[in-house]
């Protein structure tokens, strides 16, 4: 099957994914790329085989350019315009935006075979099994990870991750995929995977299980473990859960389940190998080759390389460091740095780490006992994960070692350790509260050692750098991951990558779990090992392949994908006005004008009331008489020449309030060139009906004929303008 030119020479597929005799079947017309739309196609055909998709890879997975994101899309894709179609012609990317597209959810249009370029190529025959691979999150951001495997009418589905919003999402709690196609699938799901305990695979559980409360779920304890609380805390119902163990296997329908175990920041995560009809499937989860971590958190190298053996038809495998080079750094590394430091510091010492970080927390503790000190553990989450991994036997402590904050005051400095959350620069977590000398029991002083054990996570650099000079400031030392080895990654670099892929053997790589950076920098360092680029399908979330037994691969129609926004228990949509609002808000500020108006005059019957917040003006008192005035003018220049008006849904003149908005917003331009969010209310009262004996009385419906809205002819009656006008005062001191 395989080309003699193709440098790419693993035994990939072994034999019993082929059916000997059978041809495949080939259409004329059809087929994938001639790399027409690959930027660099003539090389992926040279690199192709005719028995391969010939340079089908990425470069079909790039005219689906329907997503919202489109520089996801765009990157993903060939050269600018090519689209929908395929071909360098077609309508570009945005082009095909459907009206689901523009509400901010990714639908991916179909790649027919019409659409691709005429290469006589891979076609699957319908008769042959196949395996389709539909990633629903993860792929084009490290978060929100959901991967579906569908096969022969079943689905499985792996990971329910969250991700957590950009500070231009402010009011937002979370992110998490949309889960309308496995909704619309919910029949054929035979179970959820959880590969680990991380929030980026499991923190969307909750929500899963309030659309599809069937699914059986499985994971290793802990893994299981850490999703009860998000569980209960979202109030979605219990999931049937099922215990694994790395090695054991599970069927589900036509799928043939092994969990393998991996190396990573945290406990009990595997790998995923499923055996299908067409082949199989590994799915890496997010791991590290620790070759010094103990043996039973140690990457299993040897299952990896018996699937390689008997055959991978395509692997999945974690691509967030493929831009770091060489090999991770052992936590046993971390853990010989901590000691260290431990013994070497004459005062207190405290850590900061990620409460999930288990496998740090063992060396802390380690380190703990050979410096003969005793350790304080704080912060919500890192007590209860301690709690719960020592329930559990994933963290042993033995008695004494860990105290409480009273014990630790009678010990010497020397002899503490204090292992806070707030590693990011949260601002509620223990350890900016120490920095702010808020923390009740911790009051940080000269002597005392602040370890940052963790990295950065891009965006809190400034917090995190906050922090230290607040702990300088209180004559601290602090050791950051720049200084000391004191941390290390849970994902593999480029090393651990290519070691991955030697021990595998794919026929079809597809990077995932990585901005759309590391999966093209993944690509090349399977490029850099000789595989072909045609064999490396750089797939974005909603897009939909199926690979077949005979080892080829087509695009289908994609599916539904995007985020839903999870605000405290409601979901939205990133596309809601709402937060726009909320930006322009926090950016400019808040006006509000209100005004009563006579309904028979049309006249203000007092100083339109002013409310101004977060806009910066040198004296506040100037600008809302100056915003009073102009609100004053308009009502009165709209009363004296209304003409024809159309009540809104208040009885109020629209056209009043839209002059009412024009007038006020060229105001705040023209002071001090800013556009605060704006808002209008006018109330129409009927004065001299509320004068009048039959008038309704208070708390009446007043939606009935007592109101009248429109005079025919409305009165203009000379009014004093306002004199001195105060924001906040009650109308009879502000009223004409
Ligand atoms: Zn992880
Ligand atoms: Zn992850």
């Amino acid at each position: 099957m395989r080309s003699a030119a193709a440098p790419w020479t693993p035994r990939s597929v072994a034999p019993p994914f082929r059916i000997p005799g059978r041809g495949r079947r080939r259409r004329g017309a059809s087929g994938s790329a001639s790399c027409g739309v690959c930027p660099r196609g003539s090389a992926d055909g040279a690199a192709g085989s005719a028995d391969l998709p010939h340079g089908a890879g990425p470069a079909d997975f790039r005219g689906t350019g329907a997503s919202p994101r489109s520089s996801l899309a765009c990157g993903i894709g060939p050269a600018p315009g090519a689209g929908l179609t395929g071909t360098r012609d077609g309508p570009g990317p945005r082009a095909g935006r459907t009206p689901a597209a523009r509400k901010g959810f990714k639908t991916v249009t179909q790649v027919t075979d019409e659409q691709t370029p005429a290469e006589p190529a891979a076609i699957p025959a319908e008769d042959e099994p196949q395996l389709e691979i539909i990633p629903l999150g993860g792929l084009g951001e490290i978060g929100m990870n959901c991967m579906v495997l569908a096969c022969q009418g079943s689905m499985i589905v792996i990971d329910a991750g969250l991700m957590f919003p950009k500070p231009d999402q402010p009011g937002v709690d979370l992110l998490i995929p949309d889960f309308s196609f496995l909704k619309a699938n919910e029949d054929k799901i035979l179970g959820l995977v959880l590969t680990h305990g991380h929030e980026d695979h499991i923190g969307a559980l909750p929500f899963l299980m309030r659309e599809i409360p069937r699914i059986p779920v499985f994971g290793t304890r802990l893994t299981l473990e850490f999703t009860r609380d998000r569980i209960q805390e979202q109030r979605a119902p219990m999931p049937e859960y099922r215990e694994i163990r790395p090695r054991s296997n599970v069927t589900l329908g036509p799928f043939q389940l092994e969990f393998i175990k991996v190396s990573h920041s945290i406990l009990d995560g595997v790998a995923l190998a499923a055996r299908t009809p067409a082949g199989t499937v590994v799915h890496t989860g997010d791991f590290k080759m620790d070759l010094s971590a103990a043996e039973e958190d140690r990457t299993d190298l040897f299952k990896f390389a018996s699937y390689g053996e008997e055959g991978v038809l395509a692997l999945l495998s974690d691509s967030t460091n493929s831009d770091v080079p060489g090999h991770s750094v052992s936590e046993k590394e971390v853990g010989r740095t901590l000691c260290r430091l431990f013994k070497d510091s004459p005062g207190r010492i405290i850590v900061a780490c990620f409460a999930s970080s288990l496998t740090r927390i063992r060396e802390i503790v380690k380190a703990a006992i050979a410096s003969e000190r005793r350790i304080v553990f704080t912060g919500r989450s890192m007590t209860g994960n301690v709690a719960l991994a020592q329930e559990l036997g994933y963290l042993d402590i033995p008695p004494g070692i860990e105290i409480d904050f009273e014990t630790a005051d009678a010990c010497e400095d020397r002899e503490v350790v204090i292992v806070a959350t707030g590693s990011q620069g949260e601002p509620m977590a223990a350890l900016a509260r120490m920095a702010a000398g808020e923390h009740r029991q911790v009051e940080v002083r000269g002597g005392d050692t602040i370890i940052f054990s963790a990295r950065a996570i891009p965006g809190n650099e400034t917090a995190i750098g906050e922090l230290m000079n607040l702990f300088r400031h209180l004559g601290a030392k602090v050791v950051d991951p720049h200084a000391e080895v004191i941390h290390a990654s849970g994902h593999g670099h480029i090393d651990e990558l290519k070691l991955m892929l030697s021990l595998t053997r794919p026929h079809y790589l597809i990077p995932v779990h990585g901005e759309l950076r590391h999966l093209h920098r993944h690509r090349e360092i399977a490029e850099e090992l000789g595989m072909p680029r045609s064999r490396i399908l750089l797939m974005a979330d909603g897009q939909r392949v199926a690979l077949s037994r005979d080892r080829s691969y087509r695009m289908m129609k994609g599916v539904r994908t995007g985020r839903r926004l999870v605000e405290g228990r409601r979901l939205g949509s990133p596309a809601d006005p709402v937060l726009k609002e909320r930006r322009r808000l926090s950016e400019f500020g808040i006006v509000c004008v209100s005004a009563s108006l006579d309904s028979r005059t049309l006249m203000p019957l007092a100083a339109p009331s002013v409310s101004i917040q977060g806009v910066r003006y040198a004296d506040e008192q100037d600008l809302t008489m100056a915003v009073q005035e102009a609100a004053w003018d308009s009502c009165a220049e709209f009363a004296r020449s209304p003409g024809s008006w159309t009540p809104g849904p208040s009885g109020e003149p629209e056209e009043l309030v839209r002059k009412l908005q024009s007038d006020v917003k060229s105001l705040f331009r023209l002071h001090i060139s800013r556009k605060p969010v704006l808002i209008v209310q006018i109330s129409m009262l009927d004065v001299e009906a509320l004068a009048a004996p039959e008038a309704p009385p208070l708390g009446a419906d007043l939606s009935g004929s007592w109101r009248r809205r429109a005079p025919a002819e409305p009165a203009w009656r000379p009014q004093e303008r306002p004199g001195t006008l105060r924001t906040g005062r009650g109308p009879e001191e502000n009223g004409p």
